[in-house]
């Protein structure tokens, strides 16, 4: 049977190459750096949890490019977070976390762009925080670099800049829960396929952004994404 309509499949560009990674899930981990943990007020001593975002929420940012994202409707607060992507090229569920590289494609550089103020209001009323994290254009990506093309990302500087003030600065070395770990214990509760990306958490220092601010943030090895938030949604 025909389908009534087609719907696009949202892919990012792979580095080094004219091929594209189709996207089927995005998992993102929350308070995943101690120091981020503690400006939520938490302790980060917890078990990773996690949300997800629609695969269409993807905005892809071409190197040396200025993507323009609006500024998102029903909130007052828009935050940065940059993040490490991964992305998922192998079916597994159980991973082992010996194993858990050879799932990993490749990796990217991210942005979980949160509407803070309907997060927390949502969490105070011990709701889902879906329409703080999951809405349109709220996950700006880099291209993916394949994993075999990269070295040293476990260590790497993460960063993100606004209107060229330090904001976030930090290492992925003070993840709490690391690349593998997270795979193996995501994969416990959902099996994991191709096309899948986890957004592993932002370190401190995340603070909100208004019409006309440009972000650029970068992962030493997967380069810098850069992002302007346009006029409000709609206007
Ligand atoms: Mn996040």
């Amino acid at each position: 049977m025909p389908h009534l309509f087609e719907l696009p499949v949202p892919a990012i560009p792979v580095a080094g190459s004219d091929q594209f990674f189709p996207v089927r899930r995005i998992y993102c981990v929350g308070r995943n750096y101690v120091e981020h943990a503690q400006e939520m007020g938490f302790s980060g001593r917890e078990p990773p949890f996690f949300f997800c975002k629609p695969a269409d929420a993807i905005v892809n940012v071409a190197p040396g490019a200025t993507v323009t994202i609006p500024y998102p409707p029903e909130t007052a607060n828009l935050h940065h977070e940059i993040e490490l992507v991964v992305a998922i090229g192998k079916q597994g569920a159980n991973i082992d976390e010996q194993d858990a590289g050879q799932y990993v494609f490749g990796y990217a550089v991210g942005l979980d762009m949160t509407r803070r103020d309907l997060q927390m209001a949502l969490r105070k009323a011990g709701r889902p925080w879906e329409l703080g994290k999951a809405y349109d254009q709220s996950a700006p990506i880099g291209p993916i670099h394949p994993a075999a093309q990269t070295s040293g990302i476990d260590a790497a500087r993460i960063w993100i800049d606004v209107n060229g003030e330090t904001r976030q600065d930090s290492s992925v070395s003070k993840l709490i829960w690391n690349v593998a770990e997270t795979i193996a214990y995501l994969s416990r509760y959902v099996e994991l396929h191709p096309g899948d990306l986890i957004y592993t958490g932002t370190p401190a220092g995340v603070g909100a952004v208004v019409t006309g601010d440009v972000m650029t943030g970068g992962i030493d090895g997967l380069g810098e994404i850069r992002v302007q938030v346009g006029a409000a949604h709609g206007a």
